[in-house]
């Protein structure tokens, strides 16, 4: 989905959830900003990112997630809502990968996208990715260079189309209708939340979309000198180093809910689990598939 209809939706989300408190609503929508940052922009070249894949994979996936959560309660609720509307798109936009990196473990898969089945060793996933109708029709930076398991997940709506237009322009209309008793009121709080309180870290991520994406759209394509690039690749770090360094002070660690103790006895149990589930469809089907 679109930057802006991933911001809206935090924003709206955040502000009902927190009783209209407008820092933390915020704080909801730049952690929904964040996922985005895996893009493929001016720090390699097409190929070595269509070879490996990290956009909707690296800031897009449950660990990544949970691990800003830890950081910062509401910056990790932005990045699952983010995630999470994500998870509705097509393959041509390439879904998300959710379990990034240990889905990349596994190398084989069980059916080809025929229905042919495969003979393969080891843990297979079950299916091939729709590898024909991603490489017609993704991002050249998401192509596949090869046959792959279907380590992602895809919803049924395309990026900027119907649905995601219907979030962003719901969200914005929501917002204005909740605030309404005091709108004028409100948009001063948003926007010096936004703009004064929040100024770093925000205009770090501007900066670093709107090089990175005039370096993905047009500069990459064209003969510029390498000034230009190095210019190019400066404000990106820039925006980045304004990112962190504001982002740094956002640090506050949730209580986790739940204990160590507890925590211990889900590990335990899951490894277990695992076991026992290896050995009982290894048993019945011959083969291990996810
Ligand atoms: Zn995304």
């Amino acid at each position: 989905m679109n930057l802006n209809t991933h911001i809206a939706l935090a924003l709206a989300v955040g502000l009902v959830l927190f009783h209209n408190d407008v820092t933390l609503a915020v704080l909801v929508g730049i952690g929904a900003s964040i996922p985005d940052l895996d893009r493929e922009y001016v720090f390699t070249r097409r190929k070595i990112f269509a070879k490996y894949q990290l956009h909707r994979a690296l800031f897009h996936n449950i660990f990544f997630a949970l691990a800003i959560t830890y950081f910062n309660f509401y910056l990790g609720l932005g990045i699952f809502l983010h995630i999470a509307l994500d998870l509705l798109t097509s393959p041509t936009d390439r879904g998300v990968e959710l379990f990034f990196p240990f889905g990349r473990l596994i190398k084989n898969f069980e059916l080809d996208y025929d229905g042919n089945i495969r003979k393969s060793r080891g843990i297979m996933w079950y299916l091939e990715d729709p590898v024909r109708i991603i490489n017609k029709t993704a991002d050249p930076g998401l192509k596949e260079v090869q046959k792959m398991p279907w380590v992602r997940i895809y919803g049924p709506f395309k990026n900027s189309r119907l649905i995601d237009w219907m979030i962003f322009y719901s969200s914005f209309i929501f917002i204005q209708l909740y605030e309404s008793n005091n709108l004028i009121k409100w948009w001063e709080i948003f926007l010096y939340t936004a703009l004064i309180k929040f100024s770093l870290i925000d205009f770090g991520i501007v900066l670093f979309y709107a090089t990175g994406e005039l370096w993905r759209r047009r500069l990459q394509f064209k003969d510029i000198s390498s000034r230009v690039k190095y210019l190019i690749i400066s404000l990106m770090i820039l925006g980045l180093l304004l990112i962190v360094i504001q982002g740094l002070n956002l640090y506050s660690p949730a209580n986790l809910i739940i204990g160590p103790s507890v925590l211990e006895l889900i590990i335990i149990s899951m490894l277990i689990g695992l076991s026992l589930a290896y050995i009982h469809v290894r048993l019945r089907f011959k083969k291990v598939t996810l």
